[in-house]
């Protein structure tokens, strides 16, 4: 086992990560920017190492920094989170090049994953479904005239190294094409440096249903069931439950068949998110994230596992404590993403957390590195807290859930608290029966 793992993150992950290790015994060092010198995780960190300053890439983006930090407080391995570096593959070989263990899957996964125009194909290659679209990158107009007209329209033009919502643009009709193309090009190049894209079916009522898979370095490949997260703003997250509304579990074993020996064939090892689009009872690929994602939570609620414990314990070399069979799906799990944003128009609030009360009782677990006299930086992402719930069944969870979110009071700041009360009070939410395109148009009213 390691003797001390640098936790390469911060807020709310970077504690998530420092409980896993404390558990296992493993001190850890937080690193820090100078705007983050007060955050919880650095107070609760054994060790930390200001990084520098606020903007993230001076800091929680600076490779040189951070392992350095590594080598002053002789840390052995790096958990990266989600975001920032976790799935930069040069930055997973720079830790590997300097002996240290990066606690995720390979470079070469990484990189075959982050451009997924190769994550398509490499996974049509293994037997996986994907959403019907163009073989690989379009090159120019005609091409694209060519595939739209062949899979129909509307079609959404993607970026190969898109992320975070971004560089993706839905045309309806061949006169709206030219417009999506040029567009989601200029986006793709500004956002990625990569102006790559390639064009996909737009699915029109699907649900985003993502299976979470672990795998050692003995070959073990196990999936913890699905996670539902069709409730989405602008391609993001809100909210998330585990299982799907829509599925039931003899579909959910068979998905889980089909990506468990997928990657087992890839060679996979620890932690891996397979995002589809489900429409019509039929599964379509989107991509693969190689790293922890911010909804695991509802994951190991439902499952009762802890999965940065595995992705830690995998990474030192040991077996999964799991075998597919000692894989159990209990109740029902969701999670609400609160954010430092005006609940009516999402812009965000940072600012100063004048009062914290966090919820509690049976069944409520709360992610969040926020306190009483925080300052919310003005500088990084805006999610400060997830809260997760767990009951029997999902009226149970969805009561709870609303339970819990009256108990949290955040004052000082605004943030999406009221909006999650108003979708667990919805009919068309409590009926498990919405898609991706659900959430947009509740918030607009309508
Ligand atoms: P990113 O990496 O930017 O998150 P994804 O490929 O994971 O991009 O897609 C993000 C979201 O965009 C999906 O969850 C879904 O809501 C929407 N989306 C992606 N592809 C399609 C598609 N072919 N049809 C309709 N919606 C799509």
């Amino acid at each position: 086992m390691f003797n001390k793992v640098l936790i390469a993150n911060r807020g709310e992950i970077a504690l998530r990560i420092q409980r896993a290790c404390r558990e296992l015994g493993i001190p850890t060092v937080a690193v820090h920017s100078t705007a983050d010198a007060e955050a919880m995780h650095v107070r609760l960190a054994d060790e930390s190492v200001c990084i520098g300053p606020p903007a993230a890439r001076d800091s929680y983006l600076n490779v040189p920094a951070i392992l350095s930090a590594a080598a002053i407080t002789g840390a052995d391995a790096i958990h990266p989170g989600y975001g920032f570096l976790s799935e930069n593959a040069a930055f997973a070989d720079m830790v590997d090049a300097h002996g240290l263990t990066f606690i995720g899957p390979t470079a070469a996964h990484i990189r075959m994953m982050g451009d997924k125009i190769a994550a398509k194909s490499a996974m049509a290659g293994l037997g996986v479904p994907l959403v019907p679209g163009s073989a690989g990158a379009v090159a120019d107009m005609d091409e694209a005239i060519k595939v739209a007209e062949r899979i129909g329209y509307p079609v959404l033009i993607k970026a190969a190294a898109g992320g975070g919502g971004r560089g993706m643009k839905v045309a309806s009709s061949p006169d709206g094409l030219e417009e999506a193309w040029r567009v989601a090009r200029t986006e793709a190049r500004t956002a990625f440096g990569n102006d790559a894209v390639y064009i996909e079916k737009y699915l029109d009522r699907p649900r985003h249903i993502e299976l979470q898979v672990m795998a050692d370095n003995h070959g073990n490949v196990v999936h913890f069931g699905e996670r539902d997260c069709s409730l989405q703003r602008r391609h993001q997250k809100i909210l998330e439950e585990a299982g799907s509304p829509a599925l039931a579990p003899a579909q959910r074993e068979a998905i889980g068949e089909t990506v468990t020996s997928a990657l087992k064939t890839l060679g996979y090892r620890n932690a891996g998110t397979i995002e589809f689009l489900y429409q019509d009872g039929q599964f379509s690929f989107i991509e693969m994230n190689t790293r922890l994602q911010v909804e695991h939570p509802v994951t190991e609620m439902l499952c009762g596992v802890d999965l940065v414990r595995e992705q830690i314990r995998i990474a030192a070399g040991q077996p999964l404590g799991y075998s597919q069979q000692d894989v159990t799906f209990t109740g029902h799990a969701i999670e609400c993403r609160i954010n430092a944003e005006d609940p009516e128009t999402f812009m965000p609030t940072p600012g100063r957390v004048t009062a914290f009360h966090a919820p509690g009782g049976l069944g409520v677990r709360v992610d969040s590195a926020l306190y009483a006299g925080y300052m919310v930086p003005p500088y990084y992402d805006s999610m400060v807290a997830k809260l997760i719930v767990h009951a029997p069944d999902r009226a149970q969870a969805i009561a709870r859930m609303a339970r819990a979110l009256a108990e949290f009071a955040v004052l000082g700041i605004k943030t999406t608290l009221p909006l999650h009360q108003r979708i667990m009070a919805d009919k068309t939410f409590q009926s498990g029966d919405y898609t991706i395109h659900w959430l947009e148009r509740f918030v607009a009213g309508n």
